[in-house]
């Protein structure tokens, strides 16, 4: 596993083509959060740990944004997505928004770019590779 120095790197695990996101369960009640946390913000426990999601969830909803930061260059496609019992919020897909329960894969994208260069973190794209 290496982890990628990228916008939320210290989230982002990439094992080959696989890539996962670093999630916090907690012992006491098992809730699931992203991104990673101390503390239960269900249940205030500290008894907590992290662990990896899987590389793969389903769209819960999606939209394309048309008025963002630049450094994004709108328009572009933003989504929940459900991983593991998470709900994250990710950019990936071109043009149209998914429609919801779209099986996506994770993935490693330029979301942006700046003066300094790309802005890289995780993306997601469809199972069937068509976006
Ligand atoms: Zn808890």
């Amino acid at each position: 596993m290496t982890t990628v120095e990228t916008v939320g790197g210290e989230w982002i695990r990439r094992d080959g083509d696989n890539v996962t996101l670093t999630i916090t369960r907690c012992h006491a009640c098992d809730a699931r959060w992203f991104p990673p946390r101390d503390v239960c913000s269900h249940c205030a426990s500290t008894d907590v740990h992290d662990e990896p999601t899987g590389d793969r969830g389903v769209v819960y909803a999606s939209t394309v944004v048309r008025a963002g930061p630049a450094a994004y260059r709108p328009p572009y496609v933003l989504s929940y997505v459900d991983i593991d019992g998470v709900r994250v919020l990710a950019h990936g897909g071109t043009g149209e928004a998914f429609a919801p329960g779209t099986p996506v894969r994770l993935g490693i994208g330029e979301i942006g770019r700046t003066d300094a260069g790309p802005l890289m973190s995780y993306v997601i794209t469809a199972e069937d590779g068509a976006r």
